[in-house]
């Protein structure tokens, strides 16, 4: 905003309606794009007007009066020169009554419906006319607007930055011939006043070259945000961590050589990537995706090697502890008999076990740190922190993976999500990141078989649970999201418990949730993973990365109320053994149409990704950018689903713009940033 009006308290509030539509600065103005159109460059005689289509009328007032039956009402008669029509308004103001005095001409815009006396138009958009006044010869936008700002004050603003804007383009020539393009300039007056006559389907479909500039303007000025910071990161400084040279000293190769298993095709590819940017003297920051199950860990787990075997130490970060001990469990099974010490650091330690964890840290006795978000509290100091490990990334703020990055100058960071990201969402949202996909399952897991079944079943579903875990077998039960109410949820939980263990008295019932001491939760998973639980009820704390071969039935009660996400994510949670498992989606009924949509597709597919672009087509990208997702919106016209084919350009014009014309890339990121807080993640 133009600093001069701001001062008065008007003007004030002006500003703070203006800032909930995302408008700061005048150039915002320019790219608030209309909502739709309507078309008031014609006039229709009032016999002509067609039913239910929006048009614009003229004529003279004949009478206006406000009425009580039944209620209070305005009413005002006008009439052309082939009929007459009623405007009626339930609410009005004193200054609309008088401007539709007898006599007045007035236009009304709306659509026409045939009331009692014949046409009527309800709330009608009008003004009076005084003197000539031409049509207007472009169609009218109608801009996305909020309570208390008027459409048309908040068009005089637009029109008035419009008509003082730097409008050319930030895009070179021949940018916009090879891509077929069209100059901003005209996009933003194509836009902003179409002619009457435009294809208004491809306008309001947004489908319009115009509207195609806009989409890719912003998916660029997304891309050159998050590669310019690619960019600065590779001007840092990183230990270039290479194998040794000395065979003996391999850890790496130790590790493979002793491992039950070889690695599959996807394994080996991302670990080369993973070496490859180690090896380099900048920090890596890469993020390893791969489905539930998929073997994340041993490549983590050969990273970390590498740094140890480099002389550094590498932490590995879980955001909670159920998770974390996991970690603990596998790399302590990997790297005991390498001889390594690891370092375990929770929040739930007494006093004295996190002293000495933090000794055996700062000395550098500990090769391997592992922990939740206690591994970068102060005082936590690393002797020579090579790799920082980052499980489930995105439910990691900023701040935090920052700090720990701190911990040691300039170390190199694996990230790692068992979330799969539909690939147009990695493109765009992590563009400032290197990204493996690890997009293969280790042989011999048979898919998981999802039966659905009403709540009327619920019987048939216990009967089920005593025959798999009477057959030596185990099972989860998970209870239902209860999205308004935490204890509800936890309610839920203990009488679900105390039921089944009515219900099948001959197992062992086991709870967990998230009030549970961290302690009392490491108990309890550990029963469980060594058999003495049968089965294991739960809230969603089970979620993520709780890993017993041995447990080959789920049950999901209420599975309408989940995520497609989660959903997946709990069902990955069987499947890990050699037995054939089964996942059963309890539901009530009725369902809705959204909770239907969601249930058929984890219904009818296995493939984390194929689930997370369904997931991304309804619900958006926010679930997937956890805490990145600061409640502004991020991309206001490109959509992920529709646009993906601009993303790919989008991020090669960002590369030439950076590289060879920077004042280009500056001036861009300022026409769609300005001062606003930028796409990337810190
Ligand atoms: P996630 O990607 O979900 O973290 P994990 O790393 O926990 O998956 O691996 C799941 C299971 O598969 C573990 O028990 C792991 O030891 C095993 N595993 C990993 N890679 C392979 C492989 N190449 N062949 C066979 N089993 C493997
Ligand atoms: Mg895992």
């Amino acid at each position: 905003m133009r600093k001069a009006s701001a001062r008065s308290s008007g003007s004030r509030t002006v500003a703070a309606k203006l800032n909930k539509l995302g408008i700061r600065r005048e150039f915002d103005l320019v790219l608030h794009l209309p909502l739709r159109y309507e078309d008031e460059t014609r006039v229709t005689p009032i016999a002509n007007t067609p039913p239910g289509l929006p048009v614009q009328v003229e004529g003279t007032v004949r009478s206006t009066e406000i009425v009580y039956r039944p209620k209070r009402q305005l009413i005002s008669r006008i009439e052309d020169s082939t009929g007459e029509l009623v405007l009626r308004f339930f609410n009005f103001y004193g200054s609309q009554a008088k401007a539709l005095e007898p006599g007045a001409t007035v236009r009304a815009f709306g659509e026409v419906r045939t009331g009692f006396f014949g046409g009527e138009m309800i709330h009608p958009r009008f003004r009076a006319l005084h003197g000539a006044t031409p049509l207007p010869t472009a169609l009218t936008p109608i801009y996305p607007t909020t309570d208390g700002l008027a459409q048309a004050a908040l068009r005089r603003k637009i029109e008035d930055a419009l008509a003082h804007a730097q409008l050319d383009d930030t895009l070179p020539e021949e940018v916009l011939k090879r891509l077929g393009l069209c100059g901003f300039r005209e996009a933003v007056d194509t836009l902003h006043h179409p002619r009457p006559g435009a294809d208004e389907e491809a306008l309001s479909g947004r489908t319009l070259p115009a509207w195609m500039r806009m989409k890719f303007d912003e998916l660029l000025a997304q891309q050159l945000s998050m590669r310019k910071h690619y960019r600065e990161r590779k001007a840092h400084r990183a230990p270039a961590l290479e194998p040794p040279v000395e065979k003996a000293r391999r850890l790496t190769s130790a590790l493979i050589g002793r491992l039950p298993f070889q690695l599959t095709q996807a394994q080996q590819r991302t670990w080369r990537e993973i070496e490859r940017d180690l090896a380099q003297p900048h920090p890596m920051h890469r993020l390893l995706q791969g489905d539930v199950g998929s073997g994340k860990t041993v490549i983590a787990v050969l990273a970390a090697l590498r740094a140890v075997e480099n002389g550094l130490q590498a932490a590995v970060m879980a955001p909670t502890e159920i998770l974390a001990e996991q970690h603990l469990r596998k790399f302590s099974e990997w790297l005991l008999p390498l001889g390594l010490e690891i370092a375990w650091l929770t929040g739930s330690q007494t006093k004295k076990e996190r002293g000495s964890a933090r000794a055996a840290i700062a000395s550098g006795k500990a090769a391997v740190a592992i922990g939740t978000h206690a591994l970068f509290q102060e005082g936590v100091k690393f002797r020579s922190l090579g790799l920082a490990v980052v499980d489930e990334q995105h439910r990691f703020g900023v701040a935090q993976r920052l700090a720990l990055r701190t911990k040691g100058e300039e170390s190199h960071q694996l990230m790692m999500s068992a979330t799969p990201i539909p690939r147009t969402l990695s493109m765009s949202y992590c563009a400032d990141l290197d990204v493996s996909v690890i997009d293969e399952l280790p042989p011999g897991r048979k898919p998981v078989v999802t039966k659905l079944f009403a709540d009327s079943r619920r019987a048939e579903v216990v009967r089920r649970i005593r025959e798999a875990c009477g057959d030596g077998g185990q099972a989860y039960w998970v209870c239902p999201l209860i999205e308004e109410s935490e204890q509800l949820q936890l309610q839920t939980a203990l009488d679900t418990h105390a039921r089944l263990r009515k219900e099948v008295p001959e197992l062992d019932v086991g709870l967990i949730h998230g009030r549970l001491k961290p302690a009392e939760k490491a108990q309890t998973m550990a029963a469980f993973q060594t058999g003495r639980i049968d089965l294991l009820v739960g809230t969603t704390v089970i979620e993520v990365g709780v890993d017993v071969a041995n447990a080959s039935l789920m049950v999901i009660e209420h599975a309408e109320r989940f995520g497609l996400a989660q959903l997946h994510q709990l069902r990955g949670r069987v499947g890990r053994g050699a037995a054939q498992s089964v996942c059963v989606l309890l539901y009530q009924k009725p369902l809705g149409e959204a909770a239907r949509k969601r249930l058929r597709v984890i219904f009818e597919n296995a493939d984390g990704f194929v689930i997370a672009h369904e997931d991304l087509k309804q619900r958006g990208p926010g679930e997937y950018l956890g805490a990145r997702q600061s409640g502004e919106p991020l991309l206001r016209f490109a959509d992920l689903a529709e646009d993906a084919d601009l993303i790919e350009p989008a991020r090669a014009v960002a590369e030439t713009l950076l590289a060879q014309h920077p004042v280009s890339a500056e001036r861009h990121l300022e026409r769609w940033l300005g001062g606003r807080a930028d796409f990337s993640r810190a």
